[in-house]
């Protein structure tokens, strides 16, 4: 029998960026454990495809997290056509990588919308419903780079670095109205945002040597993270980043 402190089953969840990687793993985690969950991203069609694989309720919600107009659209519709958000989780995200004299502006606003506006976009307009509630999970999906960084991917770095501590302020905010908010930190996992960096027979040997794990992640070693922040386990719990990465960021 499972503890209570880990029971999630009824709570609704949103995933941003859940059509593919990540962010559906994360969300058939949450559908598996009795959520009813909303996906999002960018294409219908695709969000269709996705929701079709995910057992329970299953809804999809397509805005873009980088413009505001569109959240703001994106959650009211959510919260009249689904009900209130129990949880969210910020995980949509791009990496774009190159070494800093020759990254473009455009690549730099990019990065910035996506991986770390959007937090503060779909952050605010779930915050608000979940502080007046008195209760709500906050997951940002950060990334083992808020911790440490690699020649040719600093602004990448920069964003989740700047995650961390949009963690910790959201956290210092809303702490007092009942709603937690953490930070899941993500090793190299294999997706389609790091296939480029798998079929690297080089760079793939290079993480294998350097985790101690020996081994890439995959989606699946972030579920268990993100069940237990969104879980009443994890009610005192908040501020923080968990790091799911096989214990790279731990050793030189
Ligand atoms: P993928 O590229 O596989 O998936 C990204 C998802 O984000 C897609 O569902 C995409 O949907 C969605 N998305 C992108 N831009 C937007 C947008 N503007 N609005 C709405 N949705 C958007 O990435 P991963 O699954 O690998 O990564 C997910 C998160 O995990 C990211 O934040 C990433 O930085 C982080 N991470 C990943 C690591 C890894 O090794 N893979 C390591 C550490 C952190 P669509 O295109 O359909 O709109």
């Amino acid at each position: 029998m499972s503890h209570p402190l880990f029971d999630i089953s009824g709570r609704t969840a949103l995933v941003t960026g859940s059509s593919r990687g990540i962010g559906l793993a994360l969300a058939r985690g949450l559908a598996e454990a009795g959520c009813t969950v909303v996906l999002n991203g960018r294409d219908a069609d695709r969000l269709e495809r996705a929701a079709a694989g995910l057992p329970g309720e299953v809804h999809t919600s397509v805005f873009d997290v980088t413009d505001g107009s569109s959240v703001g659209a994106g959650m009211a519709e959510i919260e009249d056509r689904v009900g209130p958000l129990d949880i969210l989780v910020n995980n949509a995200g791009v990496q774009l990588r190159a070494p800093l004299l020759e990254f473009a502006e455009s690549d730099w606003h990019r990065l910035l919308d996506t991986n770390l506006t959007s937090a503060f976009l779909v952050g605010r307009a779930a915050a608000r419903g979940m502080t007046e509630r008195g209760h709500g999970k906050i997951i940002n999906i950060c990334s083992l780079q808020s911790e440490v960084v690699r020649p040719g991917i600093a602004p990448y770095a920069a964003t989740k670095g700047a995650l961390k501590m949009l963690t910790k302020g959201m956290c210092a905010d809303w702490g007092p109205y009942g709603v937690q908010v953490n930070g899941l930190g993500p090793g190299y996992i294999e997706t389609e945002l790091t296939g480029p960096l798998v079929r690297d027979e080089e760079f793939s040997a290079w993480v294998r040597r350097r985790t101690p794990a020996g081994r890439w992640g995959t989606t699946q070693d972030l579920v268990g993270g993100v069940l237990f922040l969104a879980s009443p386990a994890a009610d005192f719990v908040s501020g923080q980043v968990l790091y799911v990465d096989g214990g790279m960021t731990s050793v030189l």
